[in-house]
């Protein structure tokens, strides 16, 4: 992309391109995380009446506060920690916004934002947007945390705020709870637990959202876009306490969530059982696609979320576009060398065997 020279654009996103993963329409996407399994016609029926309910107050702005919203969510979450309510949950358009809003209230001039990387590839972007100096440090081989460097740096650079991405993205990995404790204990600032992928989780993993009671700077964040198979949606939230909800009420834009928004979110989670039921098959699909890749000889991260990291390959550009040939899409993401598949249903797994066995 180049911007013409005339235009006033802030010089240091002169040389930026506008983030996001290559949409290309072949048979088989698997390249962005999504749930395969849309809504049934039946949560489709509800959301559509809701909209309808909706759209017949749309001279009126929407609940600026998104209480009815925020309560159901806050229900939501009860069910994996106690405590939970309405003023402990904030929501917004993704948790994309939900990031960048913490970032606007949290970071800014003189404030620094850091995490460790390989993750995801959105955190430096909201920096950037809101003018916060941004640290990156590293996690292990095997991409977990390292307790002592993470302390280390986090006392060296003292940041206002620090991603943790649990299952984190690309590589999957889970956080140890320990882990989380060493950062939160350390870090003078806010905590941001992006549970983006949580509901994947293999049985035994903890949530963040059980540190909430002890750690008042803690933000757990979550989505609609990936268990409640709602990404065209665009519904984050987040989970902390309930001054740090009114801190980002400072910074969001008035009616920043549309009523069709909250319509549609409402209805979806009037039926939580029936959009969660798939979750188990995907994490069972998720689990027999790192047996079938490591059967091929490849390496395989542990992954807790709907998406593996697997290589690796000298020329991954070149795999991922003769995957593209064969109908089959999926993400050039991660350290060098790895590619990323998020799990799809049975039968686009078995094309994407097909593809890559033939080419590999
Ligand atoms: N966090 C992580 C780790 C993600 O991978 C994603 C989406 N790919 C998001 C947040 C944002 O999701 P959304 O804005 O759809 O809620």
């Amino acid at each position: 992309m180049s911007v013409p020279g005339w235009l006033p654009l802030r010089e240091e996103l002169r040389d930026e391109e506008p983030y996001g993963a290559p949409q290309i329409d072949v048979p088989v996407r698997l390249n962005t995380n999504e749930n395969p399994y849309g809504p049934s016609a039946a949560v489709a029926d509800d959301i559509a009446a809701s909209v309808r309910a909706a759209a017949l107050d749309l001279n009126r702005y929407p609940d600026r506060e998104a209480l009815a919203l925020r309560e159901v969510l806050a229900g939501y979450l009860s069910r994996e920690a106690a405590g939970i309510d309405a003023s402990r949950v904030w929501a917004a358009n993704g948790s994309n916004e939900v990031m960048q809003q913490i970032l606007q209230a949290f970071g800014g001039p003189g404030r620094t934002a850091l995490s460790f990387a390989p993750t995801y590839s959105m955190y430096p972007e909201y920096a950037r947007n809101t003018h916060t100096r941004w640290v990156a440090g590293q996690r292990r081989e095997d991409f977990g945390l390292d307790t002592a460097t993470a302390v280390a740096l986090i006392e060296a650079e003292r940041p206002d705020v620090v991603f943790l991405t649990s299952p984190n993205n690309p590589t999957g990995t889970a956080l140890d709870p320990a882990h989380a404790r060493a950062v939160l204990e350390a870090a003078p600032g806010i905590v941001v637990v992006d549970e983006a992928y949580a509901e994947f989780r293999r049985s035994g993993t903890p949530s963040a959202l059980e540190l909430l009671a002890e750690f008042p700077r803690l933000i757990v964040t979550r989505t609609m876009s990936k268990a409640f198979a709602l990404a065209g949606a665009r519904l984050g939230y987040l989970a902390a306490a309930p001054a740090v909800v009114d801190a980002l009420r400072i910074v969001r834009l008035p009616y920043h969530l549309s009523s069709v928004t909250q319509a549609t979110a409402e209805a979806a989670l009037r039926h939580t059982g029936e959009l969660l039921a798939q979750v188990d098959a995907l994490r069972a699909e998720r689990d027999r696609t790192a047996e079938r890749l490591r059967s091929l000889g490849l390496d395989v991260a542990d992954s807790d979320a709907n998406f593996i990291l697997f290589g690796t390959f000298e020329d991954r550009h070149g795999l991922w576009q003769a995957l593209v040939d064969r109908g089959v899409l999926i993400r050039e993401t991660g350290p060098l060398g790895w590619l990323r598949v998020s799990i799809g249903t049975p039968e686009e797994m078995d094309t994407f065997f097909a593809a890559l066995q033939e080419v590999m």
